[in-house]
């Protein structure tokens, strides 16, 4: 249930209404905006008579808000949320524009590439340093010392790092040291990693599970947000379908239904969707028209050498390429870059 305040309504007016709430047994979430104050009723309202609060003199309306979740949904904030991640935000007008290396492979690899994609604009620094392989047998990524190579190349660089935490196990070093903590595809219904994330400070990329339904996708940012952290952006990255000639199928309709239901960044993630190169550029280029907030791109320096996804890397001239055609799709529909 949402109460929204008429534009009048004093803070007295909110701390009454607020306590009407609370008498109830419900939990409150307030969102005071430009043009209005909205309450959140959180919990169960089902026995809740809405008559109850619409005649007080400060309420506007009561609504019904009839989808599972609460705090990421748009009717409980209308406006773009806006996450800072150390001082870039993702969200609202901006683009949020994070390349790098699949895998963190040596300081060297991870430093040239960072160079050449800050050069051509990009302002995140992406690197796996904890993988997430289908097989025992792959490189399992660099673990502690991988994320001690992204902290080295943010110093040198000044761009903020975002990479994945796999285990519970590495709660408190991410939260130390990782500026925007990713939650890959295979973790997005870990529910007990997700309610921990609650406790952290840091912004959260959740990514879309592989076969997660957008509610379910949804739900999942919930349990992080209802756990106390309000600071996630959710990451298309394709879903499987029965074609099996790309990696994934990219799901471009996620964009503009994700940006409806809910207030949260929606960001895309082209490389792991189609699983080529060469399909990276023009789905791209498709997210941004369609409103993405961001883009996240696998870029490496030698992808025939890579030790993982090389198939789906740009090169770092292909990145440079892309982002001045991403900068003209940009300014067409109003975004900053
Ligand atoms: C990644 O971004 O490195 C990754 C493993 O992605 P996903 O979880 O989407 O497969
Ligand atoms: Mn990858």
């Amino acid at each position: 249930m949402i109460i929204v305040l008429k534009q009048r309504a004093t803070h007295d007016d909110l701390t009454r209404v607020e306590q009407m709430i609370k008498r109830r047994g419900l939990d409150t979430h307030i969102v005071e905006g430009s043009e209005m104050t909205i309450i959140g009723c959180i919990g169960d309202t089902t026995q809740i008579d809405s008559k109850l609060f619409e005649v007080d003199s400060a309420v506007d309306k009561v609504m019904h808000v009839q989808e599972p979740y609460k705090l990421a949904n748009r009717a409980f904030h209308p406006e773009d949320s806006i996450i800072d991640v150390s001082g870039v935000k993702v969200g609202g007008g901006s683009l949020a524009l994070i390349a790098g290396p699949c895998s963190v492979e040596s300081y060297e690899q991870v430093l040239e590439i960072a160079n050449a994609a800050k050069a051509s604009g990009a302002n995140l620094l992406r690197g796996g340093a904890f993988k997430p392989r289908t097989s025992p047998y792959s490189f399992q990524g660099m673990g502690v010392d991988g994320l001690d190579i992204l902290c080295k190349v943010r110093e040198a660089t000044g761009l903020p790092i975002v990479t994945e935490l796999m285990s519970p196990e590495h709660l408190d070093l991410f939260n130390e040291k990782v500026d925007l903590i990713q939650i890959g595809a295979r973790n997005m219904q870990n529910f007990d990693l997700l309610k921990q994330l609650g406790r952290l400070n840091r912004p959260i990329l959740l990514k879309r599970g592989f076969n997660a339904t957008y509610e379910e996708w949804i739900m999942a940012a919930e349990y992080i947000m209802a756990a106390g952290n309000e600071n996630v952006i959710l990451c298309e990255r394709g879903i499987r379908t029965f074609e099996s000639y790309t990696r994934n199928t990219l799901d471009l309709q996620s964009i503009p239904v994700l940006r409806k239901l809910t207030h949260l960044p929606v960001i895309v993630d082209p490389s792991h969707a189609g699983g080529k190169w060469w399909l990276v550029e023009p789905m791209a280029k498709a997210s941004v028209a369609a409103g993405a907030d961001g883009l996240m791109i696998e870029v490496h320096n030698n992808p025939e050498c890579a030790l993982c996804d090389g198939a789906q890397s740009l090169k770092p001239q292909k990145y440079d390429v892309l982002l001045k055609e991403i900068r003209q799709i940009a300014e067409v529909i109003g975004k900053n870059i």
